[in-house]
């Protein structure tokens, strides 16, 4: 069974920079964690950042640089944590992820461009990033539907997969049975 790495706030988990979660609460998602289908976790947390943490947006991405609204260098904090969350959609062997949108470290396809006014800018977060550059599909909250066909897809081509050697053996067999010419 494919497996989705998940951004932990987007489960519920309350490690946002201010404490709390941005839960999806969806019938699938739902579906998909009693399958055992999500693997969760967060790259700030994972990176050593404590909760609730300053607010922080990337200031910079070549070079990178990461910086609170104080201008603490979070830096080492967000490339420890992208690269630990690779790590377990490694170790887990996640086909995608669905991360939150937006976000410096999990925004897979815009972040805020680091004047801390809410302006955004087409660019993957850190966490997202380090996944996209490995080959890993990120889908953000709002692309779930898109999310759910991939998944959808990808199962049902794991079934035809599946059955191909059974109704092969099962052609080979009608052959055997049939009279010699
Ligand atoms: S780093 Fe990602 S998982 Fe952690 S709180 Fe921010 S958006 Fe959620």
């Amino acid at each position: 069974m494919d497996k989705i790495l998940v951004s932990a706030c987007l489960l519920g988990a309350r490690v946002r920079y201010d404490g709390g979660h941005n839960l999806l609460d969806h019938p699938v998602i739902a579906r998909w964690k009693r399958e055992g289908r999500l693997i969760w976790a967060c790259p700030e947390v994972l990176g050593g950042l404590p909760t609730p943490r300053p607010p922080a947006e990337v200031q910079s991405r070549f070079p990178i640089l990461v910086t609170s609204n104080t201008g603490q260098d979070f830096t080492p904090q967000f490339l420890a944590g992208a690269e630990l969350f690779a790590d377990i959609a490694r170790q887990h062997d996640c086909c995608c992820a669905l991360m939150k949108a937006n976000s410096p470290s999990c925004g897979n396809r815009t972040i805020y461009d680091g004047s801390f006014t809410g302006r955004a800018i087409n660019a993957p977060g850190v966490a997202a990033h380090e996944l996209i550059r490995g080959g890993t599909p990120v889908f953000n909250e709002h692309e779930l539907d898109q999310l759910i066909e991939f998944i959808q897809a990808r199962s049902e081509a794991d079934t035809a997969h599946r059955l191909a050697p059974a109704d092969s053996y099962h052609a080979t067999r009608l052959v055997a049975k049939c009279p010699a010419p």
